[in-house]
């Protein structure tokens, strides 16, 4: 599903930290938003997910316009630090979760549930831990369940926010490569957002480099780091993480 974002302009109280934005993304990529804290990665990541709304702008997936779409019929699964596991459910049930939620009418059957939870803890390799609660896993581990959880209602869009922040160095390598295997698998459209640009050029098709609410450049990892395109960017990417 392509998304794409025209001229948003998002405030909070009297600080514009969205600047007319405009952004096509499309179907099937993978899109890393990229820049220093502050820069206004998460609020256009929340934006998208439709856990926060832009004050103008245009906002839509494959052309039709979601900007009034509340989060949960825009189909989109997200690994956000504020949405961690919950604590007194076992793994199953966290992946769980959002098909036991769903309406009535669309809701799997029980056994129809299990299927699709096994076959996804299958996927990320975490069958044989179930029955765990969140305590008892590891960070990485915890974070393949979050991925678990945020695919099983099938999205059309993936949305992370760092979301390998907290891990150490080797975790992170291995599960980026990871989520990029799986992207190619599955074949949704990804926005991620992270601060440090090796995550950013190792696994995004493009990067999206912004700086103080406004977009830098867009380019694939190539362009951007031969062709930076501004003093900004230049300097941002010069820095070592
Ligand atoms: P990033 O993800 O790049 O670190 P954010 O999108 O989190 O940036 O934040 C962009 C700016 O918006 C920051 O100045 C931040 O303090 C401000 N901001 C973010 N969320 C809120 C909020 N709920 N209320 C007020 N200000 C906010």
């Amino acid at each position: 599903m392509s998304i794409e974002i025209k001229g948003i302009n998002k405030y909070f109280d009297q600080t514009r930290v969205l600047q007319d934005i405009s952004l096509d993304i499309h179907s099937g990529e993978m899109l890393a938003l990229l820049g220093p804290s502050g820069s206004g990665k998460t609020t256009l990541l929340r934006i998208i997910a439709g856990l926060e709304y832009q004050n103008s702008g245009l906002l839509s997936f494959n052309g039709k316009d979601v900007s009034r779409l509340h989060a949960r019929d825009r189909q989109v699964g997200f690994v956000f630090q504020h949405y961690a596991l919950f604590r007194h459910m076992t793994v199953f049930d966290n992946v769980a979760f959002g098909l036991t939620v769903l309406p009535r009418r669309e809701r799997p059957t029980a056994a129809a549930i299990k299927q699709k939870v096994d076959g996804l803890l299958e996927m990320v390799q975490l069958s044989h831990l179930a029955n765990r609660f969140p305590s008892q896993l590891s960070g990485g581990q915890r974070q393949r369940v979050a991925l678990a959880r945020a695919l099983a209602v099938d999205p059309q869009i993936l949305l992370l926010d760092e979301p390998f922040g907290a891990l150490d160095a080797q975790v992170r390598k291995e599960l980026r490569t990871w989520l990029r295997q799986l992207h190619e698998e599955l074949k949704f459209t990804s926005v991620f957002v992270t601060h440090d640009q090796e995550e950013a050029m190792e696994i995004a098709d493009r990067v999206v480099v912004m700086s103080q609410g406004h977009v830098e450049q867009v380019g694939t990892p190539e362009e951007v780091m031969r062709e930076p395109e501004s003093r900004f960017v230049l300097e941002f990417l010069g820095e070592v993480n």
